[in-house]
């Protein structure tokens, strides 16, 4: 072993450990700034050598833009759904029946029903070979590229762990990271999730690893299987599992009595409010597997096992009022007000009615009682009407035909479900929601402007479009309410120092519609400028990768509106990055040598090699000559591309000999 491997190796051992720390036992030991240090001490590691390459690496877990198409794979053991109720008299029942049947002493095992989606998980070896989800029990979809980026799951194991095992567990998305997920979804412009439940179901079926790698996803395991268990108690191997490194939930409880498994389910009907992701119920198995093996299956349901599910808690209250509030792109959104009331241990005063087809099917009335219930959202929602309690003469909520805001008729595209504002450059909301989304972190970092200086701004008639924060000087601010000069002047440093974001956060920041952060950088590196954006066809865009039809329109309307061009000039003017950076080259082992690449690849996607071949010194062109060095062959090459390399006698090489090629100069 090299000492570059072995650098390589201890830095993944050492960042696996640390991901376990934080994301399982919640207790990290470095920073995150000195996490993210060794992260990239090793990815450049890798990058130089690539020879060392391996899909379990922690640098996996980013993820990869390869697109997949799931395959479906059977499970060794059917993952069987349990037979559920919402009646406790059906848990007593399930109590009677496991006595008679087993005739001697049993324990029950009491856990929480996570609310996400099931997930089967195959080690050999202690490495993470295989994970697919439940599908229909007996076949499901293999998931194993988005699985790796879930940081809490471990891709290798620790500690004295069978040599061959599958685990079982839930896929879920916490609340804190689900609001997250919301905000930044209706900020571009997308369809909010429902639930934290199919906000998780949905992420673990992208198509785009990379993008499962961004979503706040985690995962709590719940049953073992294997031929050689360390006990016959269910319960002792969860906490066998927990020293192989799983996430296994503190909150499971061994009960020996009907009172017992009562008092677990009364706990948790109330505590779980305080949880920070969902549970929908508890679920009873049979703790010894040897008795659990006697009682056997049904047809449908393990016999051993049963969930009771808690009903969706829900108040009632009288609506005051509906706010029609609109966002940055122009959306209306409606919100309800209501009388206060006591919901799950909140007081509600707010609740969400989503789109105007919602208020079209409650067939909501001014002054109706409504119905609220409360899922994973922080704002509950409302779910029906008491019809008893309308009062009488009362008429039907009617969705504006104006903006509340500035008075413009609203329109709504087909296929959409909500209204907009199309007056994007005279509404209030719509120009400070862009502001504010400009200068946001994740966009252009000007974190020396926030909400309240960007409402200052546009109300004193000093910022009314994105390129008027460039003419700000610490004078024209000076006049502002409660404007220090040292907060105008950290403004006016902020907004230089932000000529210097890159590209394709500079596209981020534009506001265009369904254009989020990893959409802006797969268009800043598939077309470089934004002239050639701007000259991109819809076609040329959705050649792209992951780059959809609604989104090719959006970027492509956007780039040809009079007002948007205009808009892009001044911000030339003013010396923002329009162009993608070259990258910075490691060595020049490539040098002189030329490269075409086609297909698709198991590892890295075309960009990445692209990008590695360009670091080591090669150049990469987009069609065959007699000057082609290498032709990077990948599956599903075109079979033009491969008649001319044979014609013209360029060697082929696939994405292994490629990494050997520049392991190998080195
Ligand atoms: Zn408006």
């Amino acid at each position: 072993m090299t000492s570059i491997e072995q650098e390589i190796n201890a830095l993944r051992d050492e960042l696996n450990r640390h991901n376990h720390n934080y994301y399982v036992l919640n207790s990290p030991t470095i920073t995150d700034m000195e996490f993210d240090l060794k992260l990239k001490q090793l990815q450049k590691l890798e990058e130089e050598n690539p020879q060392f390459f391996d899909a379990n690496s922690p640098t996996q877990r980013v993820g990869s833009d390869i697109n997949l198409d799931f395959e479906q794979v059977e499970h060794d053991t059917p993952m069987l759904s349990l037979g559920n109720t919402y009646n406790e008299q059906e848990i007593n029942d399930f109590w009677t029946r496991t006595m008679r049947q087993l005739n001697e002493p049993f324990e029950i095992c009491c856990e929480l029903k996570f609310d996400g989606t099931a997930i089967s998980l195959k080690y050999e070896h202690g490495e993470l070979v295989r994970a697919v989800t439940r599908g229909d029990g007996r076949k499901g979809d293999d998931v194993t590229r988005n699985v790796r980026t879930i940081k809490s799951i471990p891709l290798r194991l620790s500690g004295n762990y069978p040599d061959s095992l599958e685990m079982r567990g839930e896929i879920i998305m916490p609340h804190a990271g689900f609001e997250q997920i919301n905000r930044q979804r209706e900020d571009i412009g997308e369809q909010p999730f429902a639930n934290p439940r199919n906000a998780a179901a949905g992420s673990l079926k992208l198509q785009n690893s990379r993008m499962v790698a961004q979503r706040p996803l985690d995962c709590i395991l719940y049953y073992v299987l294997c031929d050689e268990l360390p006990s016959d108690r269910h319960a002792n191997n969860l906490e066998a599992a927990r020293a192989w490194g799983f996430k296994i939930s503190p909150h499971f409880k061994v009960c020996r009595s009907q009172a017992e498994i009562m008092d677990f389910i009364h706990h948790w009907a109330t505590e779980r409010e305080h949880l920070p992701y969902d549970i929908d119920g508890i679920v009873f198995k049979v703790n010894s597997l040897s008795q659990q093996k006697r009682m056997g299956l049904t047809a449908k349901n393990p016999r051993w096992a049963i969930s009771y599910k808690f009903k969706a808690e829900q108040a009632h209250s009288p609506l005051i009022r509906i706010d029609y509030q609109v966002g940055r792109t122009g959306a209306v959104t409606p919100v309800a007000n209501v009388e206060p009331v006591q919901l799950a241990g909140t007081i509600v005063r707010r609740a969400s009615l989503h789109n105007a087809d919602i208020i079209a099917s409650l067939d909501l009335h001014d002054n109706d009682t409504v119905v609220i219930e409360k899922g994973g959202e922080i704002i509950p929602k409302i779910v029906a009407v008491d019809i008893d309690k309308r009062p009488a003469g009362s008429t039907p909520v009617v969705f504006p035909t104006h903006c509340p805001e500035c008075g413009a008729k609203l329109v709504r595209e087909e296929g959409e479900a909500a209204f907009y504002c199309p007056n994007s450059a005279g509404c209030r909301p719509q120009i400070t929601g862009k502001l504010i989304h400009f200068v946001s972190r994740k966009a252009m970092n000007i974190d020396s402007i926030g909400e309240e200086t960007i409402e200052a701004l546009y109300k004193n008639g000093l910022v009314s479009d994105i390129p008027d924060l460039y003419s700000l000087t610490v004078e024209k601010l000076l006049p502002l309410d409660r404007m220090a000069r040292k907060s105008a002047l950290n403004i006016v440093q902020g907004i230089r120092a932000s000529l210097d974001v890159p590209f394709e956060r500079v596209l981020f920041a534009l506001g265009i519609r369904f254009v989020g952060e990893t959409t802006a950088k797969t268009l800043a590196s598939a077309f470089e400028t934004i002239e050639h954006l701007a000259e991109a066809s819809v076609e040329q865009l959705m050649a792209a990768e992951d780059i959809g039809s609604k989104t090719a329109q959006s970027v492509f309307d956007y780039l040809h509106s009079p007002d948007n061009i205009t808009r892009i000039d001044r911000l030339k003017l003013c010396g923002l990055k329009f162009a993608k950076e070259k990258t910075e080259t490691v060595s020049d082992h490539l040098n002189g040598m030329t490269f075409v690449i086609s297909g698709t690849f198991e590892h890295h996607s075309r960009d990445e090699i692209k990008a590695l071949i360009e670091r080591h010194g090669g150049k990469m062109v987009s069609s065959i000559s007699a000057k082609t060095s290498y032709l990077i062959a990948g599956d599903n090459m075109g079979p033009s591309k491969r008649e001319k390399a044979e014609k013209l006698g360029i060697r082929m090489i696939n994405e292994e000999e490629t990494l050997k090629l520049i392991g190998q100069s080195e």
